[in-house]
């Protein structure tokens, strides 16, 4: 290893994560533990969801799929993981043995956009821990069905990027027409609940 290196490394070393009291790891701005979930999660406090984090998003999507059968961009959004040219083909090629379809994949991302873009209690990090989170979720769509290993410490990333540079505007359009006419449906109760002027 170049002398420069090193001197940096240990130099770098010396110094404390920028999230924890830990020292950092490598050259990396984090300690070990954190500077693994930039890498899967795209941010040092990222982490993975589970189903049940979005079931409600999962019915809103399903619903709005059933109202569209015909909708020109879904239509694209299922041939897009019917024709899977991206990361980690061996889980795609896996789900698709194992019986889920390109219509569940596609629910499942948006729902998984969805989620991160209408909830408001910051548990998302940042649109980077979002797009990994969409990888996440697709590569562990049946997780307890021994599906192949996954080897690459950043599969979740460059598969979530893979679907984010693809039909991100799909997930985005989807997104932005629930939430529009969850806020009209609110609007509506707002002024049903109007109180009375009574004397
Ligand atoms: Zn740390």
């Amino acid at each position: 290893m170049p002398k420069y290196i090193k001197d940096a490394l240990s130099f770098n070393k010396q110094k404390l994560c920028s999230v924890c009291n830990n020292y950092r790891h490598g050259l990396s701005a984090y300690c070990h533990k954190h500077n693994q979930r930039a890498i899967t999660f795209g941010h040092p406090l990222g982490y993975g969801l589970r189903k049940k984090d979005y079931e409600g998003e999962v019915k809103l999507i399903a619903k709005l799929f059933e109202l569209n059968p015909n909708h020109v961009g879904l239509r694209e959004g299922i041939l897009f993981f019917d024709n899977w040219r991206g990361p980690c083909p061996d889980r795609l090629f896996f789900l698709r043995s194992n019986g889920v379809t390109p219509e569940q994949l596609l629910i499942e991302v948006s729902a998984v956009w969805l989620f991160g873009s209408s909830e408001p209690n910051h548990r998302i990090k940042s649109d980077r821990h979002l797009i990994c989170l969409l990888g996440q979720r697709v590569l562990n769509y049946k997780r307890r069905c021994n599906p192949p290993k996954i080897t690459v410490e950043s599969a979740y990333r460059h598969t979530g990027y893979y679907i984010y540079n693809n039909i991100g505007i799909l997930l985005i359009n989807i997104a932005k027409s629930i939430i529009k006419n969850q806020e009209e449906k609110y609007r509506i109760k707002v002024k049903l609940a109007e109180p009375f002027i009574i004397k």
